[in-house]
């Protein structure tokens, strides 16, 4: 069996399945994934579904023992584990923020401190909201995502910009009055997780490039996130939150005066 497989028949198993859909689903394999971390082991039925598993399987788990923690023997089998743990706690983290984001728009209606979303109508706690660059349109995360990936993965593109009807370099405010402006980096790494903002941040280079051409892309030296800067501009500033580095373009040093 392929490993990519593997690992989603063991995620599968450890998160189980359920005839519900969506989000539904998910808070379901939230309960029980969190329920056997907090037991520190797994339920009978987790544990016959990857017996299971082992049975068709014949490069996973032959080896697996009763004990969560101890069925790893073999060097092969605890990188698999590792790999499962780390995605199951990726997972995790993602359906956290979702709870807390929940609680929070309850306790924002509940106090009527939240802000109404321009796309859904919802009060929602502000923290969990971006607004777009120039116009502060205020926009709920779940909303800003869903808009974002319909367009990366859906279309490939960025869209359309109003002004120049041309292929837009960013992603643009999507309220209804026909908003021309962008979100800001850090609106976009609040509302994306990691594999949509990786997805974002190659549609966007990859516009860039055809855009601007390769002699005006540049690279970030410290992360490597890349992007199209005017020929105008020796300095490059990283608009990545974590990162913000300031290099310069013609020797990738550190920025520095005089150029
Ligand atoms: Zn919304
Ligand atoms: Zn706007
Ligand atoms: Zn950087
Ligand atoms: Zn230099």
């Amino acid at each position: 069996m392929h490993y990519a497989v593997a690992h989603d028949k063991i995620l599968r198993a450890v998160k189980g399945t359920t005839s519900q859909a969506g989000e539904e689903l998910e808070d379901t394999q939230y309960q029980r994934v969190s329920n056997s971390f907090a037991r520190r082991q797994m339920s009978q039925q987790q544990i016959e579904e990857l017996e299971q598993l082992a049975n068709t399987s014949n490069v996973v788990l032959k080896t697996h023992r009763r004990n969560y923690q101890s069925f790893v023997t073999d060097a092969i089998l605890a990188e698999e584990v590792n790999f499962v743990e780390t995605k199951l706690s990726t997972w995790m983290a993602s359906m956290e923020k979702r709870a807390n984001r929940a609680q929070n728009k309850k306790n924002a209606q509940a106090t009527h401190t939240g802000m109404e979303c321009c796309c859904c109508f919802d009060e929602v706690a502000v923290e969990d909201m971006v607004s777009c660059r120039d116009e502060g349109h205020l926009f709920c995360v779940d909303c800003l995502k869903s808009f974002a990936e319909t367009q990366i993965f859906g279309m490939g593109n960025l869209g359309i910009d109003k002004e120049t009807k041309k292929r837009s370099l960013e992603l643009k405010c999507f309220h209804s009055d026909g908003c021309a402006s962008g979100f800001g980096r850090s609106g976009l790494e609040k509302a994306l997780p990691k594999r949509s903002l990786e997805k974002y941040d190659e549609v966007q280079f990859i516009l860039s490039v055809e855009v601007a051409g390769l002699d005006d892309i540049v690279s970030c030296p410290n992360c490597g996130y890349q992007a199209a800067l005017q020929p105008s501009q020796r300095v490059f500033k990283c608009p990545v939150i974590d990162c913000l580095y300031e290099s310069c373009r013609e020797c990738g040093e550190a920025a520095h005066i005089p150029l």
